[in-house]
Order: structure tokens, then sequence, then C-alpha cells
């Protein structure tokens, strides 16, 4: 055992004290780590400390740990102001000075003059020289070899020393279970190192020359873990994905009946990318088993069309399909869309939104209850408890990771294994799509439709907000028309409105020539819907908002967007925000107005989104710089984090999903036993 820290001695004398080791407390300890002592060996060091050899003090360097030996010269306690422990030790290169804040008297004693120690800490440069604050120690009682290995650190809590842990993982170590899991086979096709030596090797390192050579030593071992857990990964959603398979649903064929004649009657013809997706859709709800399609396509690329068609497929076989967003504008402008191109087929789409008067409502509720209507469109409310569907056959879920984790429980509760499709306009990188999605079936819009100008995006500093002015009139003053974004503030939204409210007031004094309007989230639903008319008509030309326009409004009149503080916002939102322009023929600017200082983080994001129109490698970047956890958002309940794995590592996914297959076709028995070794519970929610 190499050193003992002071808080190692504590915990021992107090645990010699009790008859017999606390094991419920430990377990307990273990437990907000998110372990079991079983677990242990999958506990890996977030680092190494080097104890392997002695420095001396002379060539101790401020802020780099390192051990050194060396004698007690003398030992007090001090006010300084705080009582304090200070020892003051040498070497035959110098002196350095050790400072406990807390300590106990025994300590003190082993701390006598004289007394030969080796210490492990961080030097830094004091007031009285070098000094090391709560170093570790331990006392030398004659010759004593070094460490052979480096010592590993571990993700703790508090009360848990390194010591303790390091015994305890060494202790399961010896009794675990670590039976390679990937039969030799797989091992070698991925050139992958075997478990159980990978393991021993993170923990206890072999000698070295030093940290540097250890990353190059260890990356055998780091790349195995990293793969065993992906593959955990991919393992419990194919699993998923089959025992959803594995349930029955009403197969809704395609007779082309209603769809050909929508086609036929669209302004538009569909582009390619919308036929492959449609073609997939179309085919997958005519299985007698549930769809779980994702439909992603960047904003602006007609996702909209395509759940229409996929909305009367069902409506052909006489099943009603509903259609769900996040926000009453968007909802409001997808049942303009789908009344526009469905009315004239002769089916009526039915509207339902929190803010229908409740007459109105039960009306609607009743002609979906009836079965008279198919098709219906709405926010939530569509999933209430009073909401019953006669034959739900299909439910499309737009811009599904903005609603609340309850309200997506309850859509999937309200109808029995019905087909269901999300659309998501935040694009999902590749890795994303193969980890945490692998349980849906995708389809991409990669192509946006023909005659869209790309938007022209600007970086301003605030200070040249009257030049910005100047290009709203003009702007308007051509008969086009402007968005202006309000500055998110997170922390409050009743400081987001009165900003929203100031800037409106301030634009209607500058430009006073212009009609204005101003649209945020607490109107009531039928002000916001009034003032969006408004601004499709062109009544409004210029109209200040605060993100609530961020997804799915469509006004292709609109080419410019001045975006306020716009190092605040988010990328997915600056480029969601920003894709509400280009809509039409005219050429579009994005007009970022920033204000400084900035952030380097803020600057970074700046940069991606000028320098990026495409969504695909705006989220790519988005999620190197803010790593999969945050990106993934509210689908990451309940969804455990990669522990150890790093998405950017697309070979290492690709790898795991093809031994998945292997091992989930061949070796059934083995892929349990590796889910099991992984996820504990976890799989379970999977197949919720
Ligand atoms: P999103 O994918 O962002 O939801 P929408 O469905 O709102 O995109 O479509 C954006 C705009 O493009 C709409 O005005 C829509 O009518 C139009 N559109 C969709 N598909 C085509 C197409 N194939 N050709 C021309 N315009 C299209
Ligand atoms: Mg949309």
């Amino acid at each position: 055992m190499p050193c003992s820290s002071l808080a190692d001695t504590a915990s021992r004398t107090r645990r010699a004290a009790a008859s017999a080791p606390n094991t419920s407390t430990l377990a307990a300890k273990l437990a907000r780590l998110g372990l079991t002592a079983a677990e242990l060996p999958f506990h890996l060091p977030l680092r190494y400390e080097d104890e392997t050899r002695i420095t001396p003090v002379a060539a101790a360097i401020s802020g780099q740990a390192a051990q050194f030996e060396v004698e007690v010269r003398d030992c007090e306690i001090a006010f300084r102001p705080r009582r304090q422990l200070i020892c003051h030790v040498a070497d035959a290169t110098g002196e350095l000075a050790l400072r406990f804040l807390n300590f106990y008297p025994n300590q003190q004693k082993l701390l006598s003059p004289g007394a030969r120690l080796r210490v492990f800490g961080e030097p830094r440069g004091g007031f009285f020289g070098n000094e090391l604050i709560h170093p570790r120690f331990r006392r030398l009682e004659g010759d004593e070899p070094l460490p052979e290995r480096l010592t590993p650190v571990y993700p703790t809590t508090a009360g848990l020393g390194q010591g303790t842990l390091r015994r305890l993982v060494q202790k399961e170590m010896a009794q675990a279970d670590l039976a390679d899991t990937l039969p030799e086979a797989l091992r070698q096709r991925f050139a992958l190192a075997e478990l159980a030596p990978s393991l021993e090797a993170l923990h206890q390192p072999p000698p070295v020359a030093g940290l540097d050579e250890l990353d190059r030593v260890l990356a055998p071992a780091w790349r195995r873990i990293r793969f065993d857990e992906l593959l955990a990964q991919q393992l419990s959603l194919r699993q998923a994905y089959a025992a959803r398979r594995a349930r029955g649903a009403a197969p809704l064929p395609a007779s082309g009946r209603l769809t050909d004649g929508l086609l036929r009657h669209l302004p538009f013809t569909l582009t390619g990318a919308q036929r492959r997706a449609w073609q997939e859709i179309a085919a997958d709800l005519a299985q007698p088993h549930p769809m779980q399609r994702l439909l992603q396509g960047d904003v602006g690329s007609g996702k909209t069309i395509v759940a229409a068609l996929a909305m009367l497929q069902a409506a052909d076989s006489g099943y009603q399909a509903a259609l769900m967003a996040p926000t009453e504008i968007l909802a409001e402008q997808h049942y303009r869309k789908l009344a526009a191109w469905l009315e004239p087929l002769g089916l009526p789409v039915a509207w339902l939104t929190g803010s229908l008067r409740k007459s109105e409502k039960a009306a609607m509720a009743g002609r979906i209850a009836s079965g008279e209507t198919l098709l219906a469109v709405g926010t939530h409310a569509l999933i209430e408890d009073e909401i019953t569907f006669a034959r739900l056959g299909l439910s499309i879920v737009d811009e599904q990771h903005r609603f609340g984790v309850r309200q997506r429980l309850a859509l999937k509760q309200k109808a029995v294994a019905p087909h269901q499709l999300t659309m998501s306009a935040t694009p999902i990188p590749r890795t994303l799509a193969m980890s945490y999605y692998a349980d849906l079936d995708v389809s991409v819009l990669d192509e946006l439709p023909p005659g869209r100008t790309p938007v022209l995006t600007k970086l301003v500093g605030e200070g040249r907000r009257a030049e910005v002015v100047a290009r709203v009139r003009a702007a308007c003053g051509e008969g086009r028309q402007v968005y202006w974004v309000c500055p998110l503030i997170e922390e409050s939204e009743t400081l987001q409105l009165k900003t929203a409210e100031e800037t409106y007031d301030h634009l209607r004094t500058e430009l006073p020539e212009l009609r204005t309007g101003l649209v945020h989230g607490r109107l009531r639903p039928e002000e916001k819907a009034a003032v969006m008319d408004a601004f499709l008509r062109n009544e409004i030309q210029v109209l200040v908002a605060t993100t609530v326009i961020e997804v799915g409004v469509d006004v292709p009149n609109a080419s410019l967007m001045i975006i306020e503080h716009a190092e605040r916002f988010g990328l997915s939102q600056l480029h969601q925000l920003r894709g509400r322009v280009g809509r039409g023929s005219a050429e579009s600017v994005c007009i970022l107005l920033y204000a400084r200082p900035l952030s380097a983080t803020a600057r970074q994001r700046l940069k991606i989104i000028y320098e990026n129109t495409d969504g695909f490698e705006i989220a790519r970047q988005d999620l190197a710089l803010r790593g999969p956890g945050e990106f993934i958002g509210s689908r990451q309940s309940g969804m455990p984090l990669l522990r150890y794995a790093q998405l950017d590592d697309s070979a290492l996914v690709e790898a795991a999903r093809a031994a998945a297959d292997v091992l989930l076709r061949d070796h059934p028995a083995q892929a349990v036993r590796h889910i099991r070794r992984w996820l504990k519970g976890a799989e379970e929610y999977l197949k919720a």
C-alpha cells in the first residue's frame, strides 16, 4: 500500500473502534456513486498519481504534484489566523512546509521531529517558501521500497477516501466474474484487448517511465472499455426495438387513393428526399407492427407535407391520425396548411388547443370520439384525458424534444401501439443517431426545396445598432418584412418580456412610419394567433418577437432577421431562428447583434453560426462544443449517459453496432450478460 492520507488514517481509527466494519454506510456511500460493490471493477480511475519515485525538494515545481522523502524538523500548532498544524520538513536539497487545517492529535504525534516521511502533494509557493497543503503522508519505518505501480485516483464521494476505495476495488477485482462476453472471433475482428487484463491495467497500471507514457500504454485497455460500453448501449437499444416490433398494430396499407389526390393538387412537386422519406413511411405503415420512425430534416426542408401524406394513408384505411406540435403558433400553422391541402379533398381537419372555448373544445372532442373526423391537429391538448379517439392509427409529433417528459409519456399511453412518427429539425449528428437514437428508424430530408436563396449572416457589434435600424427601414421600403428577435433572458421570463416590450417601444419610435407588432409567450393564444396572422398578411412589417417564433413559423416574405444579444443563444436556437428567413425568393439576411465582452464559448458559437449554414455541420460542431449530455436534452432522462465512451469516435460506435448484430444473432446469452454487466436496470426503461 502506498501513502495513506489523513482521512484514511482517521477512518481507520474510527472503524477500529466499532466492533465490525459498517458495511451499510459503505453501501450507502457507494450508492451515492451510483454503484454497488460488485460493480466496482467497472468504476475506473479518473487519473493516476506517480508515487513510484521521489522528487528532491529542490526540484519541486509549483502546481505539479510530486512525492518527497523528508525528515521532520519541527511541528507546531499555529494561529494564522485559524488554528492549523504547520510542520517543517527537509531533505538533503531543501525545505518544505506541510500545512493542515484539520487534524487529529495522533497525527500531530506522527509528525514528531526526526520522523521520516513520504509525502505526496502539490507544492505551492507560499510566503514562507514552498508548502504542501493537506498532503498525503506516511511515516517510514526502516527501508521501504517504492511502489512499482502508479496510484489510481477514483471518482468518489464525501467520506469515502481514495485509500478505502482502492482497497475495495482490489477486493472486488479479485472476486468478480470478469469473464469476457465477447467471443474470441469478435475480439480479433475489431482488434480489441481482453477484458480482464484491460481492467487490471486500468486499476493498476504497469510500471512506466511517467504519466505521458501511461496514456499510450493504457490506450488499448480504454478502447476495450469504451467499446464494451457502446456495445451495451447498442444491445439494449436493439432489444427495445425488437420488443416494440413484436407488438401488433393495425396495418395501414397504401392504396394511393387519397395521397395521389393530394400530390396532384399541390402547387409544387416533392423533392427527391421527400419522396424517399414518404416511401419509407408508407412501407412502415403497411406493416402489422408499430412504426417507430424519426423524420429528420433541417428547417424548411418540407416535413409538413410528408406528415400530411402519412395522415392521409391512415385515413384511407379508415383510421384516425393526429399531428401534435409543442406550441400554439406552430400547431396553428400546421392546421392552416393541412386544412388548405386536405379540406379540398373532402377531409375535414379537427383543431384542438388549450385556448379553445369550452364549447368548441367539447364539439371537437365529440367529433374525434365519434370518429366523424379522421384528422386532428393540435397541441398537447390532444392527449388530455377527456380526449378519446375512436380509432387512432397514427400519431405524429413535431419537435418532440420540446414537449415535457410527462406529455410524451401520456402520448405513448394514449393509444395501444399506434404507428408513430416524430419529426425534428434538430439535425442529429451521425454518431448520436447511431447510439442514442438506434432504437428508431430514421428518414432524412437532406435536400431543401428548390428556389431557396441562402441566408447571408452578418455579425454586428451592438454599437452599430443605428445602421441596423436603417436596414430594417430599407427592407420594409422594398416591401419585405422583418423579424426582430429579442434577447433571451434565461433567468427570468418577466425580465425577458420587459425587454421585448422596451425593444418594441424603441423600434416604434425609431421607425414610426412602419407597422410594428409584438409577439411573446405571455400573450393569450388567440392574441398570439392574431399577431401572427397580421404578419402573414403583411399588415405587420416588423415583428418584434421572443423565441416563440423559433420553430416552424413560415412567412416567405420575411427576408431580414435581427437577433439581439445573439451571444446568449445556443447554436441550435440560432440556427432555428435563422431558418425563419430565406424562405422566399428574395435575398435574405440574418444580422447577429452581439455585445461585448464575449465569453470564449459565445465567441466560438458565433463563429460556427457565421461560417456554417448546414444544420448537420452546425449540430456536429455543437456536439463537440457541448458534449452529448446537453445535446440530447430531455431524451436522456432515464437513459444512462455514456461514462467512458466518447461519441466523436464514430469508428468505435460503428464497430459496437456491428458486434451487437453478431452477438444478438449468434450469442444471445452473452448479449444478455453484457447488458446486465453494464446497464443494470436501465434497459427496462428503454422498453417502455
Ligand atoms: P419544415 O421541414 O421546416 O417543417 P415546412 O414543411 O414548413 O418545412 O416547409 C417549408 C416551406 O416549403 C413551406 O412553405 C412548404 O409549403 C414548402 N415546400 C415544402 N416542400 C416543397 C417542395 N417540394 N417544393 C417547394 N416548396 C416546398
Ligand atoms: Mg415544421
